[in-house]
């Protein structure tokens, strides 16, 4: 059982209600004609809040229970261990009251914000409902979605005299792999009819500091007028060998405190402006999915999770973005494997499915081709 229903049925299903007060009361009309109080999505998109939401300590949540209603998803509470599911034919959703961390369709994803329990109902933040969890869940219910991409930037971490995260005993570094990687996914995505544009196809550094180099493979994405960007990175956390998966960022949302910012000991990173690639949250959380989804499944690497960070090398993107750490060069098993060509082939080929699962879920969600050109109109001459 959920726990007591909310008392949100008299609002209207499209009326966003921001309050100030812990407990959902009356929707207030706008104090100003015309004015809509929106979500940050719905800002971005000009489009009305598809829920309505409750402020507690100054952030805004939606309520579980409208969220599976919106959805159309059945909901089951299980209060001894303070879980909920959310499900329907084609995904599951499984949440626990406090954390930040859900699984979805089986696979881990760190929200924004912890979920709160409040007067019998569990709540989600509203950016990491429109931002992380309806892309995932409902891609058809963002507004426009942008267009099938056709170019795709593919950045090899680190390069010249940065050499990443290394593992001395096996002679791997970072740049070399990444590099590789990125050159392998580039000629299957090119055979796949994709344009691919590599930040760096050599060892080389981009600019004479770490923060250049960050700004300079973002301008090159820009100008190549990408479509979507991958950053494939190796992992490493010496002097710990044992720890060992794959992790799938996209870019912070505005508001939001970073996955790392929550660990004890690191400071709130909210950021309070939206970056350039912030516009395109919703459409980073499902590529992010499609990657991660297809790199757990083909590699059997241990799931460590979809999170975000401040990327410098993705703040400033003009299009959908993610960042991948692939696996631990710090783990022996794990760098062993990627020391391999067929493995770093394999990697590759699962993050092509990614960038394929991610168009053609796009593609489906174009708007009905237009009706074909009418006949020409008869020459005038004879
Ligand atoms: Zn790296």
């Amino acid at each position: 059982m959920f726990p007591a229903a909310l008392r949100l049925a008299a609002f209207a299903a499209w009326a966003p209600v921001v309050l100030a007060a812990a407990e959902p009361v009356p929707h207030v009309a706008p104090s100003r004609p015309g004015a809509v109080p929106t979500s940050p999505v719905a800002a971005a998109s000009g489009r009305r809040a598809l829920l309505p939401a409750i402020r507690i300590a100054g952030v805004d949540y939606v309520a579980w229970r409208e969220v599976a209603a919106l959805l159309g998803m059945k909901v089951t509470w299980v209060e001894s261990t303070r879980r909920l599911t959310l499900a329907d034919a084609s995904a599951k959703v499984e949440l626990t009251a406090g954390s930040r961390e859900v699984a979805l369709n089986g696979l881990r994803l760190f929200l924004g914000n912890p979920t709160v329990l409040r007067g019998g109902a569990l709540y989600v933040s509203q950016t990491d409902f429109e931002r992380s969890l309806l892309p995932r869940l409902r891609p058809a219910l963002l507004g426009a979605p942008p267009a099938r991409p056709r170019i795709v930037v593919l950045d090899p971490g680190h390069g010249g005299i940065d050499h990443g995260m290394e593992n001395k005993q096996l002679g791997l570094q970072e740049k070399i792999l990444t590099l590789d990687v990125a050159q392998r996914l580039k000629k299957l995505l090119a055979a796949r009819g994709y344009t691919v544009v590599l930040t760096r196809d050599d060892d080389r550094q981009l600019g004479p500091d770490k923060q250049t180099d960050f700004l300079k493979r973002a301008d090159i994405t820009n100008r190549a007028k990408a479509d979507l960007f991958v950053s494939i990175h190796f992992n490493s956390l010496y002097p710990d060998t044992k720890t060992s998966g794959t992790e799938t960022y996209a870019f912070t949302p505005p508001f939001q405190r970073s996955t790392r910012a929550w660990s004890p000991g690191e400071a709130d990173d909210v950021e309070h402006d939206q970056a350039p690639v912030n516009r395109f949250d919703p459409w980073s959380a499902l590529l992010a999915q499609a990657m991660h989804r297809e790199v757990i499944d083909t590699l059997k690497t241990f799931d460590r999770g979809q999170k975000t960070m401040h990327s410098a090398v993705l703040r400033g993107l003009n299009c959908p973005a993610v960042l991948v750490e692939s696996v631990f060069l710090s783990n022996d098993a794990e760098a062993r494997h990627a020391a391999t060509p067929a493995y770093r082939q394999q990697m590759a080929e699962a993050l092509a499915a990614g960038i394929g699962d991610y168009a053609e879920t796009l593609g489906k969600l174009q708007p009905k081709a237009a009706l074909p050109p009418a006949a020409p109109a008869p020459s005038s001459s004879p």
